[in-house]
C-alpha cells in the first residue's frame, strides 16, 4: 500500500468509516422512504457470491478496516446468507447484521455463532396495519415481535432502528416500550429525502423535536455527539441501561475534499465515511452522486485487486480538507 493510501484508509478507520456491503439487491419490502443504496429496483434477484464476499472481506481487513455492514435490498433474502454470515465468523473488525428482521430464523446457528457483533434491525412501526401501508404488505407485526424475541433469547447485541415520518410518528411510543421491555437500544433517525422526490419530502418533514422531549421526560440525556456522516445525535441513557438516541440527519454534515464544488451540499444529508460496495460491483462513496462510482467486475477479482479498488475510493472520500458544517449554515 502507498502511504498515500495508507494514511487514507488510516483516517477512514479513525473516524470509524464503515464498510457497508449490499449482499443481495433484492427485498421484500417496498418501504416508501428507501433509499435503495443507491441501486435501481429491489426486485432484481441479483446475489454476490459468498467467495467473492469472503475475498472482500479479507481485502477490507488487510487495509484495516474497521467495521463492516452487511445490508442489502434485505441481507436475510440471500439464498446463502448462512454462508455469507460465516464468513465472518472470527474477523477481527466491527461486523454488523442491517436487516428488517423479517427473516432472522433463517441465519440462528451463525448468531448463536457470534458471526456478527450488532444486529440493526428495522423497526418502523408496531402497529400491523401502519407497517404495511407504510413499508409493504409483506411487512407483519406479529411475525417481527417473533425475530425480536429470538434475538433477545439469542443474546445478540441489538439495536432497533425507528426512522420517523408522517406516517408512522405515532407508531414512537410502542416502539420505545419494545425496547423498554427488551433492553435493546434504539436508534431514531430524523430523515430527509434523498431521492428528491417530491412525495419521500413531505413525508420526512416531521421533526423529532417531540420524540426528543418524550425521551428527556423519561431518561437522563448523556450527550449530544456527532456522528461518523457528521449529523447531531442526542444520546439517552434508558432506565434499563439501554441506548436511547436520536439522529438528526438534518442537523450537520462531515465534508472532505470530495465534496468540493458538488451541486448537492446545500441539501445533501448524506456526508460521508460509509463506502458502499454491492453485488453487481459498484464501489458508491456517495449515495447521492452516480458521477464518484466506480463499477469493477467483483466475481472475477482475487483480493489484491479488491484491496487496491477499496484504497482508491477511500482515497476520494478522504480528500482533503474534511469539515464539520453546522446545520444553520447549511439548511437556511
Ligand atoms: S427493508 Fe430496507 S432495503 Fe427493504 S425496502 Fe425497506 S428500507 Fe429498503
Ligand atoms: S459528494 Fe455526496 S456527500 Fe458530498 S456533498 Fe455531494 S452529495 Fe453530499
Amino acid at each position: 500500500m502507498s502511504d498515500a493510501a495508507d494514511d487514507a484508509v488510516g483516517r477512514f478507520s479513525s473516524m470509524l468509516g464503515r464498510l457497508r456491503v449490499s449482499v443481495t439487491h433484492a427485498c421484500q419490502l417496498h418501504c416508501k422512504f428507501c433509499h435503495q443504496e443507491g441501486i435501481q429496483s429491489h426486485w432484481r434477484p441479483i446475489h454476490m457470491s459468498v467467495g467473492t464476499f469472503d475475498r472482500l472481506v479479507d481485502a477490507f481487513v488487510e487495509i484495516g478496516g474497521y467495521e463492516i455492514d452487511v445490508t442489502g435490498g434485505d441481507p436475510l433474502v440471500h439464498p446463502e446468507i448462512a454462508g455469507i454470515l460465516r464468513v465472518l465468523g472470527g474477523r477481527r473488525l466491527r461486523r454488523a447484521l442491517c436487516t428488517n428482521g423479517l427473516l432472522l430464523d433463517r441465519v440462528v446457528p451463525e448468531l448463536e455463532a457470534g458471526c456478527v457483533d450488532e444486529v440493526k434491525i428495522s423497526v418502523h412501526a408496531s402497529d400491523d396495519s401502519v407497517g404495511k401501508a407504510l413499508l409493504g404488505r409483506a411487512w407483519s407485526s406479529a411475525r417481527l415481535d417473533g425475530m425480536l424475541l429470538l434475538l433477545q433469547q439469542i443474546g445478540v447485541p441489538t439495536t432497533m432502528n425507528f426512522s420517523v415520518t408522517s406516517e408512522n410518528f405515532g407508531e414512537f411510543d410502542a416502539v420505545l416500550e419494545k425496547s423498554f421491555e427488551m433492553g435493546t437500544n434504539l436508534l431514531v433517525i430524523d430523515l430527509i429525502g434523498t431521492r428528491w422526490d417530491l412525495q419521500q419530502e413531505e413525508l420526512c418533514d416531521t421533526s423529532s423535536d417531540p420524540i426528543i422531549e418524550k425521551l428527556s421526560s423519561l431518561s437522563t440525556l448523556s450527550s449530544v455527539t456527532r456522528d461518523r456522516t457528521g449529523c447531531r445525535i442526542s444520546v439517552f441513557k434508558g432506565p434499563g441501561g439501554q441506548r436511547w438516541m436520536v439522529k438528526d440527519v438534518r442537523n450537520g454534515l462531515l465534508f472532505t475534499g470530495m465534496c468540493n464544488g458538488c451541486a448537492l451540499k446545500k441539501r445533501c444529508g448524506e456526508g460521508v465515511f460509509v463506502l458502499r460496495v454491492d453485488a453487481e460491483g459498484a464501489f458508491r462513496p456517495c449515495l447521492i452522486r452516480p458521477d464518484l462510482e466506480v463499477v469493477h467486475p467483483i466475481e472475477h477479482m482475487g483480493s489484491t485487486s479488491l484491496r487496491s479498488a477499496l484504497e482508491e475510493r477511500i482515497g476520494v472520500m478522504m480528500a482533503e480538507p474534511c469539515a464539520f458544517e453546522a446545520g444553520q449554515s447549511i439548511y437556511t
